[in-house]
């Protein structure tokens, strides 16, 4: 309750405060000292992924293998997807959620092309809105926007499906990939996510309608509506989050 009284109150000056997100590799910048975050969590769980503070927070090895790239271009064509979806959705029916979050994806599909710097244009170029270099998900938009665009209950549906579907590949890949600066960056993505899966769901709840989960299981998904906004570092939900997102041997 304190923390949720907390976040209320300070509604105006929590997105400010809140510039979190943990470099979560150790720093020797006295500088950085901490405060490197790179989570801007807003009150309404918006979670923009700060790219300025990306060189402070990664190391400059930007290297990887075949399959750490194929990763790479996954994630990438996947927070576009979230992207290009919640564009065509705050089109069609205005809602700030949309462009808000909208935004958010912006700053990940970002961070995921700022880890791809140095590739080539295959690598880093983006294309048009709702064109996708990868056939499943040029697939996926055409059906995602579809169902968005039956009602506003829909569309809050379709916002939901997208993060859980974030959710489950972001922590599939975690549990693989072990460049670290690869980790730092899904680990901030995955936080933004369950942050963006419970602003929808707290829109559904508005309308009345219970969500029922899809990519992820109905435990996992209950026990994400039920924490607070993550915002990476150790204030708010910092307990819950090293209990579920810290693993050993980092
Ligand atoms: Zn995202
Ligand atoms: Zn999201």
């Amino acid at each position: 309750m304190k923390t949720i009284k907390h976040v209320i109150i300070s509604g105006f000056v929590v997105s400010l405060l809140l510039l979190t997100g943990s470099c979560t590799k150790e720093t020797n910048d006295p500088a950085a000292n901490g405060f490197s975050n790179l989570l801007n969590v807003a009150a309404d769980g918006t979670t923009l992924l700060v790219g300025s503070n990306l060189g402070t927070c990664l190391s400059e090895d930007l290297s990887f293998t075949d399959d750490e790239l194929e990763t790479l271009l996954h994630m990438k064509e996947e927070e576009k997807l979230a992207r290009d979806v919640y564009a065509f959705l705050y089109e069609k029916w205005g809602i700030p959620v949309f462009s808000n979050i909208g935004k958010a994806e912006d700053t990940h599909l970002n961070a995921v092309l700022y880890l791809l710097k140095n590739y080539g244009e295959e690598y880093t170029q983006t294309g048009e809105p709702g064109v996708f270099a990868n056939a499943d998900f040029q697939e996926l938009y055409a059906q995602l926007v579809e169902k968005g665009s039956g009602s506003v209950e829909a569309a809050m549906e379709t916002g939901a499906l997208i993060e859980e579907l974030d959710i489950k590949d972001l922590e599939e890949y975690l549990e693989v990939v072990e460049n670290e600066n690869i980790n730092v960056v899904f680990e901030n993505l995955l936080r933004g996510s369950r942050n963006h899966l419970m602003a929808f769901n707290r829109q559904l709840e508005n309308l009345g309608v219970e969500y029922v989960p899809v990519y992820i299981t109905q435990e996992e998904f209950d026990q994400i509506v039920s924490t607070p906004n993550e915002t990476g570092n150790g204030n708010q939900s910092g307990n819950q989050q090293r209990r579920r997102q810290y693993r050993g041997g980092r």
